[in-house]
C-alpha cells in the first residue's frame, strides 16, 4: 500500500519499505512505504498549496464533503474492521465499533459547521468591535496504533471543518486503515492536497513533520515522552500543539457500589482492547469490606474471557499490537512473581493454543496485594494486567488514586451522592466516570491534566484548537 500525497498513492522517495504483520499470528499483511524527509516536505507543501482554496469554501461545503467519507466509511464498516483486525489485533466486534466511531466523528463536526463564527463585541465610542474565526494553515496530526481509526477521525474531522488542511503520520505497526480510510475521502470529493498520509518512523518522519516550518500546529497522541520531545520541537518553532498523553486511570469500588455492574464495567475497562487503551482501568481500589466479594466477581468474569485471533467471531479479547507491548507485561509479570510483590489471582501468563496462533497473546491477569511502590502502580502499564489495591475508605482511596504523574480519566463507583460529588471535585483528571468507565462520545470534550497532556479534543471545544481568532475593529 502506497502513501497518499496530493490526493495520489505515492512511493516513498529512497523506494525503501517496511512490512507490517497480523499480531496474532505474525504474518505480514502488506507493505509500506519507509517516508523521508522528503517526503514529508513533498506532503507539506502539497498541503500548504491546496490551503487557500480549502479555507476559503463553505464550512458547508466542507460538511458535504465529510458527511459523503461518513457514509463510505460505514458502507464499508466490514470491510474496513477486518483490515483494522489484521493489523492492530482486536477482536472484530471492537474494530466495528471503531470504524462506527470513526463516522460518527465525522458527523458530528459536519453538524457544528454552522458554529465557525466570531462574535460582535460593543465597544465604547463610535465603532464596533467583531472577530473572525481563522483556520490556522498546514496541521500534522501524529497518531498511535493503539485506535489508529478513532483517533485519526478526532483529529481531522475538526481540522478539516475548520479549513485547515493536514498531513497524517500512521503508527508504523498500523497504517493500513490510516490509509484505506483516507482514500476514503478522495472517493468523497475532498480536493487534492488537502489531506495527506505519511508513513514511516516517528523519529523521522514524525520529528520531520514537527520541524516543518509550515506547519503551524501538531495534534500528537501518544506516548508522555514521545510528548515531551514533541513539546520541545514545536516551542522552537512557536506552534500550536495538543498533547494527548498516556494515562493510568484509577477505578474506586466504594462499600456501598453495585458490585456486579462495578465489576463488568472493570472488566470491560481493562480488557478491552487487551487492555492498550488510554483510559483503560489500569489501577483499581476497593473498599476492604468488599473487596474478597468483588475480586471473586472479577475472576470469575476473567475466566469467562475468550482470548484469541480477533477474526475469530467468538473471542472477546486479542493479541497486544506488538512485541514491545508483549515483553513489556511478560517482564512485568515475570518479576511480580521473581520478587513476590503481588498476588495473581489469574493469568499470568502466555497461552498455548492448539491451533495457529502464535502472536503476541497473553492471559489477562489479575494481581492482588499490590504494594504501593509496584510497577504496576506507578508506569502506564498498556496490556491485560488489573492490580487490586483495597483501600480502608474514600480518603485513602482517592489520595492513592492521585499519587501518579497522569491525569486522563478515573471513575468512582457509588451509589451515595456525598461520595460520587468527592470523586468529581478531588480527583486530579480530565474526564471523571460515575459508575461507568470508558464511556467516551465525539460530543464530549476529551484530554488530560499532568503528564496526560493539555487541549482537548471533541466537543466544540476541539474546534477552537483549530482556529485562530483574529480581531477587527471599525471605527464610524
Ligand atoms: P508513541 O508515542 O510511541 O507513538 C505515537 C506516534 O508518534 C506514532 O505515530 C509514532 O511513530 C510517533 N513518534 C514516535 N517518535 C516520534 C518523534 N520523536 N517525533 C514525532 N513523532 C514520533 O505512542 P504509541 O506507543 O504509538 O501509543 C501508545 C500511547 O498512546 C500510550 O501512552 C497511550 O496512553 C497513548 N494514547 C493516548 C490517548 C489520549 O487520547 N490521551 C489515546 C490513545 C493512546
Amino acid at each position: 500500500m502506497k502513501m497518499q500525497i496530493n490526493g495520489k498513492a505515492v512511493e516513498a522517495c529512497g523506494g525503501e519499505v517496511f512490512g507490517i504483520k497480523n499480531p496474532a499470528t505474525g504474518e505480514l499483511i502488506e507493505q509500506v512505504p519507509h517516508g523521508t524527509e522528503e517526503d514529508v516536505v513533498f506532503a507539506v507543501e502539497a498541503a500548504s498549496s491546496a490551503f487557500a482554496s480549502w479555507a476559503s469554501s463553505s464550512p458547508q461545503q466542507r460538511a458535504g464533503v465529510l458527511y459523503r467519507a461518513a457514509e463510505i466509511a460505514r458502507q464499508r464498516k466490514d470491510q474496513l474492521a477486518f483490515l483494522l483486525t489484521q493489523e492492530q489485533g482486536k477482536p472484530l466486534v471492537e474494530a466495528r465499533n471503531e470504524i462506527e466511531g470513526f463516522a460518527h466523528v465525522l458527523e458530528y463536526y459536519c453538524g457544528l459547521a454552522g458554529n465557525l463564527k466570531g462574535d460582535f463585541i460593543p465597544v465604547p465610542g463610535n465603532g464596533y468591535a467583531f472577530t473572525l474565526k481563522k483556520p490556522l494553515g498546514v496541521c500534522a496530526a501524529i497518531i498511535p496504533w493503539n485506535m489508529p481509526a478513532l483517533i485519526m477521525g478526532w483529529k481531522i474531522a475538526p481540522g478539516l471543518i475548520s479549513g485547515n488542511t493536514l498531513v497524517l503520520k500512521p503508527a508504523s505497526n498500523t497504517p493500513l486503515t490510516n490509509l484505506t480510510l483516507a482514500s476514503i475521502f478522495g472517493e468523497a470529493g475532498l480536493p487534492a492536497g488537502v489531506l495527506n498520509v505519511v508513513t514511516g518512523p516517528g523519529e523521522i518522519v514524525g520529528e520531520s513533520l514537527v520541524r516543518s516550518p509550515e506547519v503551524r500546529k501538531i495534534s500528537f497522541t501518544g506516548e508522555a515522552r514521545t510528548g515531551k520531545r514533541v513539546a520541545e520541537l514545536a516551542a522552537c518553532g512557536m506552534k500550536r500543539v495538543t498533547l494527548e498523553l498516556g494515562g493510568s486511570d484509577p477505578m474506586l469500588v466504594c462499600d456501598d457500589a453495585d458490585l456486579e455492574s462495578a465489576a463488568a464495567g472493570a472488566l470491560r475497562g481493562r480488557f478491552y482492547n487487551c487492555g492498550q487503551t488510554c483510559t483503560a482501568v489500569k489501577r483499581l481500589y476497593v473498599f476492604e469490606s468488599v473487596a474478597e466479594e468483588f475480586i471473586k466477581k472479577l475472576e470469575a468474569g476473567i475466566k469467562n474471557l475468550k482470548l484469541g485471533n480477533g477474526l475469530d467471531k467468538n473471542t472477546s479479547m486479542g493479541p497486544l499490537n506488538n512485541r514491545t507491548q508483549w515483553e513489556y507485561v511478560k517482564e512485568l509479570v515475570a518479576e511480580i512473581k521473581e520478587k513476590d510483590t503481588g498476588k495473581i489471582i489469574t493469568g499470568g501468563k502466555v497461552p498455548e493454543f492448539k491451533d495457529s496462533e502464535k502472536g503476541y497473546f497473553f492471559e489477562p491477569t489479575l494481581v492482588s496485594d499490590v504494594p504501593g511502590d509496584s510497577r504496576l502502580l506507578r508506569e502506564e502499564v498498556f496490556g491485560p494486567l488489573l492490580p487490586v489495591v483495597t483501600v480502608k475508605g474514600l480518603d485513602e482511596a482517592i489520595g492513592k488514586a492521585n499519587n501518579t504523574c497522569y491525569g486522563l480519566g478515573a471513575s468512582i463507583w457509588t451509589k451515595n451522592i456525598d461520595r460520587a460529588r468527592a470523586g468529581c471535585e478531588q480527583l486530579n483528571a480530565g474526564i471523571i466516570w460515575i459508575n461507568q468507565h470508558l464511556k467516551i462520545a465525539p460530543e464530549v470534550p476529551f484530554g488530560g491534566v499532568k503528564e496526560s497532556g493539555f487541549g482537548r479534543e471533541n466537543g466544540p471545544e476541539a474546534l477552537s484548537e483549530y482556529l485562530e481568532t483574529k480581531t477587527i475593529m471599525l471605527k464610524t
